[in-house]
């Protein structure tokens, strides 16, 4: 596929030619009653509607922990993770039960793709994930993707789909992301008083006072609009531009209405490591550099070696993600370490070369190498 050029307001939304639709638990279920039909049949009309126009549509869809909670019995969204999954296992086949059948009243044929994040991190299996996903887009087919929470362990867990949908924009190459919840705009602070929609996001800049709640409404959903907000930058400093609303405003969205939060596409397409690097990584533990390492790794792109770290802060092992940080406490990068946490505390502050006479070749080696590593933008406000 040849590189497209990103389009640049929602206004074009209606001519692009690949499109992936994220929709949240709270949209389409409730913990009493499960799967809400309307709901659920309402976004795949308009969804089923673009499909029969050629455009291609990935639907990635949560609920599927939210709808298997009823059928087990349960009261509220279990929190052990054996429960989860479960719920999940249940949830998930009901849902695209009920997919199949909206999306087949017009003629659409819908098809289950469930990942974890080793399906998007390593190279055999993205490729195998970008194949698959390929091909059932050429057969007109909607996949209609979600995490494969009933084997999914706690540790190598996405937890919201929101940043999900991102990697799964980027690894389809989608022209735009579109993320659908409850809530039908980024405001400049709680609707209640008198806050304004923020209609676009063109940089850090925009989002300064701006806070950002970090849960959802209806206690169904993970990711509340936090998720939402690193999801459309993850797209949008990758090429992807990305539109918030709401999923009563699906149909408005997709015609390329003035609905919701435009994020305008920055950056150009990055390898997805880096993305999960900054993004979606369980950070590990800390370097505490001094400013000429803050300096050699933030400004000149070096690798961090031992001489520039004054403090290492909690355990890890070679391999984990860790922050780089400076002595103000800004992390300022992300990497994946050489070494264990137990290993780099006689190593400070001393050259490569002297570690190495004195222990072995073997500590040569950066701390953290250039290609292992991403510089962190302006963190987000969160409450
Ligand atoms: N994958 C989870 C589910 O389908 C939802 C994650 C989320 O809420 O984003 O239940």
């Amino acid at each position: 596929m040849t590189a497209r050029r990103a389009i640049k307001t929602r206004s074009s939304l209606p001519q692009v030619k690949r499109i992936v639709v994220k929709v949240g638990s709270s949209s389409l279920t409730s913990l009493a009653g499960g799967i809400s039909d309307e709901a659920l049949v309402k976004l795949s009309n308009v969804i089923a509607a673009r499909r029969k126009e050629g455009i291609e549509i990935i639907l990635v869809s949560s609920g599927a922990i939210s709808a298997g909670v009823s059928p087990l019995g349960l009261t509220s969204r279990p929190r052990h993770l054996s429960s989860q999954q479960a719920a999940a296992s249940v949830g998930q086949g009901l849902l695209m039960a009920r997919y199949h059948d909206a999306f087949a009243a017009h003629g659409v044929i819908v098809g289950q793709v469930l990942l974890t994040l080793d399906d998007l991190m390593r190279r055999s299996h993205h490729t195998n994930a970008h194949r698959a996903m390929e091909r059932l887009l050429n057969f007109g087919v909607v996949p209609i993707v979600n995490e494969n929470d009933a084997v999914a362990s706690q540790e190598i867990r996405f937890g919201d789909n929101d940043r999900l949908a991102a990697l799964v924009a980027h690894l389809v190459k989608a022209d735009v992301l579109v993320l659908l919840s409850d809530v039908d705009s980024l405001y400049d602070g709680p609707p209640k008083d008198g806050a304004k929609r923020i209609p676009e996001v063109s940089g850090p800049k925009d989002l300064e006072g701006v806070n950002i709640g970090s849960t959802g409404a209806a206690g169904t959903g993970t990711g509340g609009m936090a998720t939402k907000v690193e999801a459309a930058i993850i797209a949008a400093s990758s090429g992807i531009p990305a539109l918030v609303t709401s999923t009563d405003n699906a149909e408005d969205a997709l015609a390329g209405k003035d609905v919701g939060t435009w994020f305008s596409a920055k950056g150009r397409r990055k390898p997805i490591r880096k993305l999960w690097l900054e993004h979606v990584a369980r950070i590990q533990g800390s370097l505490i550099v001094d400013d000429g390492a803050a300096k050699a790794v933030g400004e000149k792109r070096r690798s961090l070696l031992p001489a520039g770290i004054v403090e290492v802060k909690g355990n890890f092992e070679s391999g984990d993600p860790v922050a780089i940080t400076n002595q103000h406490g800004v992390a300022i990068a992300h990497g994946l370490v050489n070494y264990d946490s137990k290993e780099l505390p006689q190593m400070l502050g001393r050259s490569t070369r002297e570690l190495a006479k004195e222990l072995g070749h073997e500590y040569e080696r950066s701390v953290v190498h250039v290609d292992d590593l991403v510089l962190l933008r302006k963190r987000l406000p969160t409450s």
